[in-house]
C-alpha cells in the first residue's frame, strides 16, 4: 500500500538523543508547499513550541535540493516542484515528559506533535507512517506499543501504520524499547500496559485493579467506544504525569509508587498511580469524545479558550478517585482522606477568592500552567476547585431531584448528547443538562461555584452524606487533610505563612501567603532564612521552634536576601484554619436519608 504522505521514522542516533524523519509527499501543492508543526499538544495547555527542537531541515525532490523559506517558527516553505516531495529532518529527543519525545539507548517514546510535520492543506489525506528500531545491536531487542492501526508489522511491533488523518495521526504517541507488559480484558476489548524503566511489577495485582477501574468506568458511561487501550508507562525514581488520547495514555510513574508484592491495602504512592490511570481512562469519554466544541479541529499553532476545563479536568479529577472507592480498590476512609486534601488544597490558596474556576479555565495557559511563587495568592486550580464543584454538583442533583438522580446522569447525557454525536459541549451546556436533569434552575450553584468566589457551602454537601466537616489549623508542611474524628482541641501554634525547603544550610522561602505573618514583616520567596531568635533554624526545626514564641507579639529572623543579609520582626500569628479534616458520623447519629445517600454514593450506580 503507498499513501500520498509517508512518515519514516528513525531513531538514528538514540545517544544524541535523536529521532530521524523523512516525509515523503507525493502530489505537494505546486506553489510551495507549506509545511508546518503544532505549537501545542491537546491535553496540555501551554504554548510549547515543539519547531524548536528540529535541528537539521531539507527538502529534495528527484534527489535535488529544493528551496525552504522559514515563514515563522513553526512553518515553512517550499519552492516550486513537479515531483515528489522529500522533506528529511531531525527531531532532538530530551525531554523525559508525556508531553513530547524521549529517546536514548535504554527506550524511545514520541508523541506525534513533536515529529510529524503537517502538509498544510493535506490533512485529510491517507497518511503510512514506517517506524523502524535503532540500527543498533539492543535496537534488535526492542519492540514498539502504539495504537495507531497496523498496515504490516512485525512481531516486535515495527513497521507501517496507517491513519486516516493528520488528527487521528498526532493522537497516537508511539513508545519503543525493552518495555515490560501485561493484558486483560475489558468488556472483550483488549487492554494493554507497557512499563519501560527498571521496575519491579506486580503484575496480578495491576492487572486486576485496573481492569477493575476500567470496567467501572465503561459501566458508568455504559459504552466503551474503543477496539483496545494502550496505558504506556514511564517509570522514574520520582516522576508523575499523565496525558489522555483517544485509546491510549502515556503516563509517568514513581518506581515506589508501584505495588510491592506483599501489600494488601493499597499504600499512598500505589493509590496514586491507580488514581493517575483511573483519571486518564476517564478522559477517554470526557473531553477526547465529549470535547468543549473550541477544542473540535482547534487551531494548535495557538492558544484555544476555553471556560469548560473545570468540568473536563475538575469532573474527571472527582470521578478518579470516587472510582477507586467504588471499586473497592480503597477503603471509604482512604476515599475521605483524599477528598480532605482536595479540600485543603483549595481552600489553603487565598488565589480561590480573585478567581474563578471558568476564569481559571480560560486562563490555563498563561496562569495555570506558569505559575509562579505568587500562585497560592493568585490563581486557582479548575482540578481541585473543580473536583469540589463536581462534587457539589452531584450533591445539588440529589438534593433537587430527591436521590432520584446524580451526576452519573449528567455524564451519560453529556456522552448521549456529545460523546456518541461529536457534537461538542458549548459554553453553557454543562449547565442546560445538568437543569434539564434537575428541572430546576441552577442559577445559584453556577453563579457561585463556577463563576463565583466565594467559599461554597461544603459543610452543607458532607452533612447530608452524614460526613463531618472541619477545617483546621495544618500540624505541620506536610499536613494536606485527614480523614478521621476531628480533634477537640486544634492546634494553635504559630505559623509561618510560608512554604519553605532545606536548601543546604538555610531554609528557604519558596511561597509566601497573602495575610500570612511572613508576608506581613516583608519576609519573601527566595529568602533564605538562617536563625529565629538568633538560633539556627532548619526545616525540621521551624515548627517547633515557633511554638517557643506563642505569648509574645513578634520575634527577630535573620536571613539572606540574595547576598545580603536583613533582619525581620516576625509577627507571632496563629495558623490559620485551611486544613480539611472528615470523617463518617456514626451510623445511629445519621437519618435514614443521609445513609441512603451514603451508601449511594459510595457505591457503583
Ligand atoms: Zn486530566
Amino acid at each position: 500500500m503507498s499513501s500520498v504522505i509517508e512518515y519514516r521514522v528513525h531513531p538514528s542516533f538514540p545517544e544524541a538523543h535523536i529521532f530521524s524523519v523523512i516525509l515523503r509527499i507525493s502530489n505537494p501543492d505546486a506553489q510551495g508547499q507549506r509545511l508546518t508543526l503544532p505549537a501545542w499538544i491537546p491535553g496540555s495547555y501551554m504554548i510549547r513550541d515543539f519547531a524548536k527542537d528540529i535541528v537539521n531541515i531539507k527538502a529534495t525532490c528527484d534527489g535535488v535540493a529544493v528551496d525552504l523559506k522559514k515563514l515563522d517558527k513553526q512553518t515553512w516553505q517550499a519552492g516550486k516542484v513537479s515531483g515528489v516531495l522529500v522533506l528529511s529532518y531531525d527531531v532532538y529527543a530530551w525531554d523525559l515528559s508525556v508531553r513530547t519525545a524521549h529517546l536514548d539507548n535504554t527506550h524511545g517514546f514520541f508523541n506525534g506533535t513533536s515529529l510529524f510535520m503537517r502538509v498544510i492543506g493535506q490533512e485529510q489525506e491517507d497518511i503510512l507512517v514506517h517506524v523502524h528500531p535503532p540500527s543498533t545491536t539492543y535496537g534488535q531487542h526492542w519492540k514498539l506499543a502504539t495504537t495507531l492501526p497496523k498496515n504490516q508489522i512485525g512481531e516486535n511491533g515495527f513497521g507501517s501504520y496507517q491513519s486516516c488523518c493528520y488528527e487521528e495521526l498526532i493522537d497516537h504517541p508511539f513508545e519503543m524499547g525493552r518495555f515490560q507488559e501485561l493484558n486483560f480484558m475489558v468488556q472483550d476489548v483488549p487492554h494493554r500496559m507497557v512499563f519501560s524503566g527498571k521496575c519491579y511489577l506486580d503484575r496480578e495485582r495491576i492487572s486486576a485493579d485496573i481492569q477493575r477501574i476500567c470496567t467501572y468506568h465503561a459501566s458508568l458511561f455504559g459504552d466503551l467506544p474503543i477496539n483496545q487501550y494502550l496505558f504506556m508507562t514511564m517509570v522514574t525514581g520520582d516522576g508523575y504525569g499523565g496525558l489522555e488520547h483517544r485509546d491510549s495514555t502515556a503516563l509517568m510513574c514513581k518506581r515506589d509508587d508501584l505495588p510491592m508484592p506483599s501489600m494488601s491495602a493499597p499504600d499512598k504512592g500505589y493509590r496514586s498511580f491507580l488514581g493517575l490511570c483511573s483519571h486518564e481512562y476517564f478522559h477517554l469519554w470526557n473531553v477526547k469524545r465529549i470535547q468543549p466544541l473550541v477544542f473540535q479541529q482547534a487551531d494548535l499553532s495557538k492558544e484555544v479558550h476555553t471556560e469548560l476545563l473545570w468540568a473536563f479536568e475538575g469532573i474527571t479529577s472527582y470521578y478518579d478517585d470516587l472510582a477507586l472507592v467504588r471499586t473497592g480498590c480503597i477503603s471509604p476512609d482512604s476515599y475521605l482522606q483524599l477528598l480532605a486534601q482536595t479540600v485543603t488544597r483549595v481552600m489553603r490558596g487565598s488565589g480561590r477568592k480573585k478567581q474563578s474556576v471558568a476564569d481559571s479555565s480560560f486562563d490555563a495557559w498563561t496562569k495555570f500552567y506558569k505559575q509562579n511563587e505568587n500562585a497560592p495568592n493568585a490563581i486557582v486550580s479548575y482540578y481541585s476547585k473543580g473536583a469540589i464543584a463536581a462534587f457539589g454538583l452531584d450533591m445539588l442533583l440529589r438534593d433537587e431531584t430527591k436521590d432520584r438522580h446524580s451526576l452519573d446522569d449528567l455524564m451519560r447525557e453529556l456522552w448521549k448528547k456529545h460523546g456518541k454525536t461529536g457534537i461538542g459541549v458549548p459554553k453553557g451546556g454543562i449547565k442546560d443538562l445538568a437543569e434539564q436533569i434537575s428541572h430546576s434552575s441552577l442559577d445559584h450553584f453556577f453563579d457561585h461555584v463556577v463563576n463565583g468566589t466565594e467559599d461554597p457551602d461544603m459543610e452543607g454537601w458532607f452533612a447530608s452524606l452524614g460526613i463531618g466537616f472541619q477545617m483546621r489549623p495544618a500540624k505541620g508542611q506536610d499536613d494536606w487533610g485527614d480523614a478521621g474524628e476531628p480533634e477537640n482541641d486544634p492546634t494553635n501554634r504559630p505559623d509561618l505563612g510560608a512554604r519553605v525547603v532545606q536548601k543546604g544550610d538555610f531554609v528557604q522561602l519558596t511561597q509566601v501567603f497573602d495575610h500570612g505573618a511572613a508576608q506581613r514583616c516583608g519576609l519573601s520567596a527566595g529568602d533564605k532564612l538562617i536563625a529565629i531568635d538568633d538560633i539556627q533554624i532548619t526545616e525540621k526545626s521551624l515548627t517547633n521552634h515557633l511554638k517557643r514564641f506563642v505569648q509574645l507579639d513578634s520575634v527577630t529572623v535573620h536571613a539572606f536576601r540574595r547576598d545580603e543579609l536583613m533582619t525581620f520582626e516576625l509577627p507571632i500569628q496563629k495558623a490559620a484554619a485551611d486544613t480539611c479534616q472528615l470523617w463518617f458520623i456514626a451510623e445511629k447519629e445519621c437519618t435514614p436519608d443521609q445513609l441512603k445517600r451514603r451508601k449511594d454514593w459510595l457505591s457503583a450506580s
